[in-house]
């Protein structure tokens, strides 16, 4: 699933792309995927508009329209967005094909159908309820050990919930408990703060990493950027599906357990539950 850097690098990529650019039509290959409002209303309403800007918020690519409007994309498990020509064939996982007045097109292809676009007069309707940008220059640390303190509860499935912080998921979770030393199950209200200021800095580091390496490219759904190009973050990963391998800091082997759900990978000699 892309998170908050795979879906950077979209917004980004979509940034540069799209700006200026105008919808002519829009064709909905798989109704479900719109999921506001009713498939004809939505293409009716982007055709004609032009775009102002993208930007990211948490996991969605929030696209500004004339109007104004907004036209928020969030690609769950597998959705991949392509910018081509208009003389390319279709993908047969396409599910929502975006005509553009200069004859390019953007293609929002999702094998597994549960990617979702919304159009909306005001996004805050569906934006609000995310917790904070973890990448924003006002997220201080304060912040994070105030919405820690707030909490009971282990660590991990905290940090993937995007109503506390928005933008992790399960690989970066997994790689900055990791390089923050704190096991996933750890109890939020034991850290000290210490741990709150590691694990701070731990949460920039690897998320500007990934960015930088223009995403994780790993698994059946795969990451791609707008141009079909893989990202490189996945030579830099130190736990995650590497269970059975050595760690890379004490040679122990990297062991998955599931964790509210969600298979977890960690060193049980660097992230020792006991402590606090
Ligand atoms: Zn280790």
């Amino acid at each position: 699933m892309p998170e908050l850097p795979e879906v950077e690098i979209l917004a980004r990529d979509l940034h540069s792309q799209l700006t200026s650019a105008a919808f002519t039509q829009v064709e909905i290959l798989w109704p479900r995927s719109v999921a506001t409002p009713d498939p004809t209303t939505f293409c009716r309403q982007l055709c004609g508009k032009a775009v102002l800007a993208v930007g990211r918020r948490g996991k969605f690519i929030v696209v500004s329209l004339s109007g104004p409007s907004f036209l928020l994309i969030h690609l769950r498990m597998s959705g991949q967005l392509r910018m081509v020509d208009r003389a390319d064939a279709i993908d047969p996982h396409c599910r929502a094909v975006f005509h553009l007045a200069d004859g390019r097109r953007l293609d929002f292809s999702d094998t597994r159908k549960f990617g979702r676009l919304y159009w909306l007069e005001d996004a805050t309707k569906v934006l609000a309820m995310l917790g904070p940008e973890p990448l924003d220059k006002g997220f201080a640390v304060e912040e994070l050990a105030s919405l820690l303190s707030r909490r009971k509860g282990a660590l991990k499935p905290l940090l993937l919930d995007q109503r506390v912080l928005a933008g992790l998921g399960n690989i970066y979770t997994d790689e900055v408990l990791f390089e923050a030393g704190l096991h996933p199950m750890r109890r939020v209200n034991t850290l000290t703060g210490q741990e709150i200021t590691h694990l701070y800095q731990s949460i920039q580091h690897v998320l500007q990493q990934a960015i930088v390496n223009r995403g994780t490219t790993l698994g059946d759904a795969r990451f791609r950027d707008t141009m079909g190009r893989a990202g490189q973050n996945g030579e830099y990963l130190q736990v995650y599906q590497r269970s059975g391998r050595p760690c890379v800091r004490c040679g122990t082997p990297i062991q998955r357990e599931v964790i509210g759900g969600r298979g977890s990978h960690f060193c049980p000699q660097c992230q020792p539950l006991a402590g606090g």
